[in-house]
C-alpha cells in the first residue's frame, strides 16, 4: 500500500525507497548504458568529448545505439579527442554508411565537424560551455541553451531537421534528455558510472535526463503530475529529487530508470512488485493489488 500519512512520511518513504534501489546496486552493471563509451578512455580529454558523442546518439533502441556507437567509436580510436582536433578532419569517406535513426552519415560527419570546431576554439567542452555562461551567475537552462547554440550556430542552415534533434533548445521547452544526461556524467563525481571531469556545473544544479522511464516513473511515485514531457517535467522530478537530496539530486536517475532498462519492470503481476524497492510509494502497484 502507499504510505499514509502527509508530505513528511512520504518523504521519509521516498528516502527509504531511493536508498534501498541505490544499496542494491541495481545501478551497477554499466552494460548497456551509452555511458560505458567514455569510461574506455582513461584520458579526461578523450572521455570528455566521447561522453558528448556518445550522450548525443543516445537515442532509439539500446542495441541500436551500441552497435552505431561502437562503429563511430571505432572510427575515433584510439583518442577522439585526437581524432577530432587532428590538422586534417576526420574525412567524410570515413563515415561512409554510418547513420543512426534519421541522421544520417552527412549529419554525423557535419556533428563531428562541429565538435572539432569546439575543441579547436575553446580547448575543452567544458570551456566552451563556461564562454558561454561569460560571467554570469550559472543557470543552468540557459547555460546549456547558449551551449547547444552554438553547435547550432558552427553547424550552418544545412540538414535543418539532424541539427536541431541533436542540438535541442532547453529554452524553448525541450526536456533535453540526452544533454542533461551527458552533464550527469561529467558533473557527478566519479562513481563507477558517471565521470567527475568538469568543474564548470556544482552536482546541485543538475537537471533530471528526461527519457521515457523517468517520465513513468515520475508519474508512478508521484513526483510530478505533469503529462507532457518537457523541461518543466524534468524540473519538477528534479524538484522532488532535491528535497530529499539537495547536494546529488540526480543521484537516484541512474538507479531508477534501470528499473525499466533492464525489465525488472515489466512484469508485476508475476512477482517483480514484491521485490521492488519502490513499490511502497508506486501508483502502479497500489492499483494491481486493489
Ligand atoms: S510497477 Fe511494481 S516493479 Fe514497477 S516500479 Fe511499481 S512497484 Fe516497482
Amino acid at each position: 500500500m502507499a504510505p499514509a500519512g502527509g508530505p513528511a512520511s512520504r518523504e521519509a518513504a521516498l528516502v527509504a525507497g531511493l536508498e534501498a534501489l541505490l544499496a542494491e546496486g541495481r545501478g551497477a552493471v554499466l552494460s548497456p548504458d551509452p555511458v560505458l563509451f567514455p569510461h574506455r578512455y582513461p584520458d579526461p580529454g578523450d572521455a570528455e568529448v566521447a561522453a558528448f558523442v556518445a550522450a548525443t546518439f543516445a537515442f532509439g533502441g539500446v542495441l541500436q545505439i551500441r552497435g552505431f556507437l561502437e562503429r563511430l567509436f571505432g572510427v575515433l580510436s584510439p583518442s577522439p579527442l585526437a581524432a577530432l582536433t587532428a590538422p586534417a578532419p576526420v574525412p567524410r569517406t570515413a563515415v561512409d554508411g554510418l547513420s543512426h535513426r534519421f541522421v544520417s552519415a552527412d549529419g554525423v560527419h557535419r556533428f563531428l565537424r562541429v565538435v572539432r570546431e569546439g575543441c579547436l576554439e575553446h580547448g575543452t567542452l567544458e570551456r566552451l560551455y563556461l564562454d558561454g555562461r561569460g560571467g554570469s551567475p550559472p543557470d543552468l537552462r540557459r547555460d546549456l541553451a547558449r551551449f547547444l547554440a552554438w553547435f547550432r550556430a558552427r553547424w550552418g542552415s544545412a540538414l535543418p531537421r539532424q541539427r536541431d534533434f541533436l542540438f535541442p533548445r532547453p529554452d524553448r521547452g525541450s526536456a533535453c534528455k540526452r544533454h542533461n544526461l551527458f552533464l550527469r556524467w561529467v558533473v557527478r563525481e566519479a562513481d563507477g558510472v558517471d565521470l567527475g571531469l568538469w568543474r564548470a556545473v556544482s552536482p546541485r544544479d543538475l537537471v533530471v535526463p528526461l527519457d521515457t522511464h523517468m517520465a513513468r516513473m515520475g508519474e508512478w511515485l508521484g513526483l510530478t503530475r505533469r503529462k507532457t514531457r518537457d523541461w518543466r517535467m524534468a524540473e519538477e522530478i528534479t524538484g522532488a529529487f532535491r528535497a530529499v537530496c539537495p547536494e546529488d539530486p540526480v543521484r537516484f536517475d541512474f538507479p531508477l530508470t534501470r528499473i525499466g532498462i533492464l525489465r525488472v519492470c515489466t512484469l508485476p503481476r508475476r512477482g517483480n512488485c514484491s521485490r521492488c524497492p519502490v513499490a511502497p510509494l508506486c501508483a502502479r502497484r497500489t492499483k494491481r493489488e486493489k
